[in-house]
């Protein structure tokens, strides 16, 4: 479903040049939730925004469905990050003029088969905040209104980099819990750069980055023996 191939990014050039990724080669699965875990600078930011669309690499490639995202034009790719993709940042970006159902709805723009936004509310448990402004809801509020609108479009692919960087721990693990939920119940397939340990429980896949390069890259079958993997 989706197959990153041989990836490689540098940035800056002679003396600050450095080699980001050096070769990256994941298969995801349709609906599966992967985790990209990995130091500081190792590259998980860099990566994702490759998978995006939003940065190009030096080589290699990403397919989607068969499609390679290169060989799309740029009204194409677009049109494809419009439809097909979400993202959700540890910076939650609402707008702060427009109410958190307005803010969601933002969302479905273009997309051809967008949810029902007052279910969304209720799944987020947002619904009954719907009518008020960004800045009249908590952290964890603010970041599930920016889940909403990343998958009030019902992307085929969900990218999430640190989204509860920003919360405190239980907090973190309800939007977790809650990106878990939405996993489940839509099927979107989903990669997350996160810190925090809640996701053993919840991750398919688990890619580890170092160095540029792909250090582990397995199936967490066994979700609840996380003490037992070297993470
Ligand atoms: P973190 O966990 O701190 O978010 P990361 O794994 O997401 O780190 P990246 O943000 O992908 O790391 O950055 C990887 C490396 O690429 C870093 O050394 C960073 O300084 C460098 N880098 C990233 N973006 C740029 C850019 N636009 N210009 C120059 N260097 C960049
Ligand atoms: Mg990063």
């Amino acid at each position: 479903f989706l197959e990153i191939k041989n990836i490689k990014k540098h940035f800056g050039e002679g003396e600050s040049r450095v080699e980001v990724l050096k070769g990256i080669d994941i298969e995801i699965e349709k609906g599966e939730f992967c985790v990209l875990l990995g130091p500081s600078g190792s590259g998980k930011s860099t990566l994702l925004n490759i998978i995006g669309g939003i940065d190009a690499a030096d080589e290699g490639y990403i397919s989607i469905n068969g499609e390679k995202t290169a060989d799309m034009n740029e009204k194409a790719l677009t049109l494809y990050r419009r439809k097909h993709l979400g993202y959700i940042f540890q910076m939650y970006n609402l707008i702060p003029n427009l109410n958190i159902k307005e803010n969601i709805e933002v969302g479905a723009y273009l997309s051809d088969n967008p949810l029902d936004v007052d279910d969304l509310l209720k799944t987020l448990g947002l619904y009954e905040h719907r009518h008020k402004l960004p800045n009249q809801l908590s952290g964890g509020q603010q970041q599930r209104t920016a889940i909403g609108r990343a998958i009030v479009k019902n992307p085929d692919i969900l990218l999430c980099d640190e989204p509860t960087g920003a919360l405190d721990y239980n907090t973190s693990k309800e939007i977790l819990q809650l990106i878990e939920d939405v996993n489940k119940k839509y099927g979107n397939t989903i990669i997350m750069v996160t810190h925090n340990d809640a996701i053993k429980q919840m991750a398919d896949r688990v890619v580890k980055l170092r160095d540029g390069m792909i250090r582990k890259n397995y199936l967490n079958e066994t979700k609840l023996t996380a003490a037992e993997l070297d993470w």
